[in-house]
């Protein structure tokens, strides 16, 4: 059965006010053209109400990053400052540093596991090594590079036992 009404009105996109269509957005029923229908699972939509939809699950993944990723530095690059300040208990307590950068990742990736997470973590690991080392070291990067004054052995290990826990949390 055809609208007589309907089938006689002209529609214009509301995106494109010059193209005449004769589709509309099974949500909002507003005109659009073929360029600017969205088809979803649940049918024809315009741009924005396929949004709304799909809005969500971007938000989980892209907007939540950035804290993410931001928040794992900064739990990095004060886990070692404090760290430079216990030499001795730098095996051990790397361990911590390592778990509390994957927990901090975690929750401010709302418990999302995510192969950017996981390798941003062992970045990060080592990103805020280099920033606590270089804090500690008043910007020397003689005295980076040069492993703080301790042998390389004493800095890479810490390193990887922290990336192991931090990636592991992630992953
Ligand atoms: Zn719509
Ligand atoms: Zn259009």
């Amino acid at each position: 059965m055809i609208d007589d009404d309907d089938a006689g009105e002209t529609l214009y996109c509301i995106n494109h006010p010059n193209r005449e269509t004769y589709l509309r957005c099974g949500k909002c029923e507003r005109p659009i053209c073929p360029r600017c229908t969205i088809t979803t699972p649940v049918g024809a939509r315009c741009r924005e109400c396929a949004q709304l939809r799909r809005l969500p699950q971007y938000q989980m993944d892209l907007r939540i990053l950035p804290y993410s990723l931001l928040g794992g530095l900064g739990t990095s690059a004060a886990g070692w400052y404090i760290l430079s300040f216990i030499p001795f208990f730098r095996f051990f307590a790397s361990v911590f540093v390592g778990i509390a950068i994957g927990n901090v990742m975690s929750r401010l990736a709302k418990r999302r596991t995510h192969t950017i997470l996981a390798a941003g973590a062992v970045v990060n690991v080592a990103l805020g090594w280099l920033i606590a080392t270089a804090i500690r070291s008043g910007g020397d990067i003689g005295f980076v590079t040069s492993g703080g004054g301790y042998g390389g052995l004493y800095v890479a290990l810490p390193l990887l036992l922290a990336a192991y826990f931090a990636y592991t949390r992630l992953r």
